[in-house]
């Protein structure tokens, strides 16, 4: 076959798939532009990758790892080396990786309630947290939060540039100051991502303020972005979702806290119970999809950081508000495209959800959901369920429009979902070629 028959047959099943030549045209003519961002995503999954292999290598990973465990799961060799090459990628001291950490804020509130003690406070200096823990902290009030077991809370905001203030830090620490919070990840913000070289650099200010102080990053999105993570820059606990990047979309559970020996002590011992700690939790044959993810996982990060550039240029271009803009650098893998009305955020959800590999042939719709105070409309055809290193996209109904979108198993995967949602807007008349 010529490179010619080869173009017109990926042209002919993207019109199979509903894409118009002209949406497919534009979309191949902005990735033309795309060539240097992609090579730079290409050399950061390399590394990633390296480091990775590198890690099994070293903790000779075997599929004798891969068996099963049951009951109390004593002497789990799969589960404890499985660990161990966390620990190797994350360069820590220990790690704790398991299926019984149940999402990211599992994790999260697992790394604070572990580490913290009653008249203890926690200081996070990265303005508001996602908005789940503002009830595990008791920001909001709730049952068995932080705040019920005497634990109190500052917060420092992020300074109108979106570093850090590094002022109001130093006003705010105190002798009761035991542990900082860092998230890297905007969530569902609009402020920038925090770079794990930023966050090092606030984690050496608060150090020689105070050493005793405990530092946990929130390190949702983040994994395998960059060269390095927060943990390689003194952070004492970094955490995140399996279901989210280091679990490559293979891990159908779980989350990891990884960092120093006795952080990851007590955490253990809280996961489960004191005196037990890390000696039991059976692996209940998973084993293999956290190596297999853990593996898969650069790879898959960094089609997810092309989707993420491509929709950012596309976007843009056609005028619209996206953060990260089209040539910033990329600390996490999430896009937010600000449409401005209830429209583009729905016809862009639309078009994601079609282009997915489960559940096509739904069409998703607003609805109110518990905890946000307006509708939301989310599209997601996962193979796992919630699983947002798959392509899925969400945004409130409300000012400004805005969807955030984040993920995708293949490159291949997102491009198509983010052409078809431009062929959705098409179709409805808000975007015009
Ligand atoms: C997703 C996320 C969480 C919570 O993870 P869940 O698995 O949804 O509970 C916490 N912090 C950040 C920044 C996140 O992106």
């Amino acid at each position: 076959m010529t490179d010619k028959t080869i173009n017109t047959d990926i042209q002919n099943m993207y019109e199979i798939l509903g894409i118009s030549p002209k949406v497919l045209d534009f979309c191949e003519e902005i990735l033309k532009t795309l060539k240097d961002r992609f090579v730079e995503f290409d050399c950061k999954a390399e590394y990633n990758q390296l480091k990775v292999i590198n890690a099994m290598h070293e903790e000779k990973v075997s599929d004798i790892h891969f068996s099963s465990s049951t009951g109390y799961g004593y002497n789990d060799i799969g589960r404890e080396t499985l660990e161990k090459v966390y620990a190797r990628v994350f360069h820590t001291e220990d790690a704790l990786v398991r299926p019984q950490i149940t999402c990211g804020t599992h994790a999260l509130a697992l790394a604070l309630f572990s580490n913290l003690r009653p008249g203890d406070e926690l200081l996070s200096i990265s303005g508001k947290p996602y908005d789940t823990l503002e009830e595990v902290i008791g920001i909001r009030d709730s049952t068995g939060s932080l705040k019920e077991y005497g634990i109190t809370y500052a917060q420092v905001d992020l300074l109108p540039d979106g570093s850090f203030d590094r002022d109001g830090i130093k006003k705010v620490i105190n002798g009761k100051t035991k542990m900082i919070a860092i998230q890297r990840s905007k969530g569902y913000q609009t402020r920038k991502t925090l770079s794990p070289y930023d966050i090092g650099d606030i984690i050496q200010f608060v150090k020689g303020i105070d050493d005793r102080i405990i530092v946990m990053v929130d390190n949702c999105y983040g994994e395998f972005v960059e060269y390095h993570e927060p943990s390689d820059f003194g952070a004492d606990m970094t955490v995140g979702s399996l279901i989210k990047n280091p679990g490559g979309g293979l891990a159908p559970v779980g989350g990891y806290i990884v960092g120093t020996k006795k952080c990851i002590e007590n955490a253990a011992y809280r996961l489960t119970a004191p005196g037990l700690g890390k000696e039991v939790g059976a692996s209940l044959g998973i084993l293999q999809s956290f190596y297999q993810g853990l593996f898969m996982a650069p790879t898959v990060v960094c089609g997810a950081l092309k989707g993420a550039v491509f929709a950012a240029n596309l976007y843009e271009r056609l005028g619209f508000k996206v953060v990260p803009d089209m040539s910033e650098p990329r600390y996490d893998i999430i896009q937010a495209i600000e449409f401005g009305s209830p429209e583009g955020v729905i016809e862009f959800c639309k078009g994601i959800q079609a282009a997915a590999p489960v559940d096509s042939y739904v069409t998703p719709e607003p609805w109110a959901m518990p905890g946000y105070d307006s509708d939301v409309i989310m599209a997601a055809g996962a193979f796992v369920q919630g699983s947002s290193i798959e392509l899925s996209a969400d945004g409130p109904i409300k000012p400004p429009y805005a969807v955030y979108f984040q993920g995708g198993l293949t490159w291949y995967h997102a491009k198509l979902g983010i052409i078809n949602s431009l062929q959705k807007l098409v179709d409805a008349g808000i975007v015009k070629l």
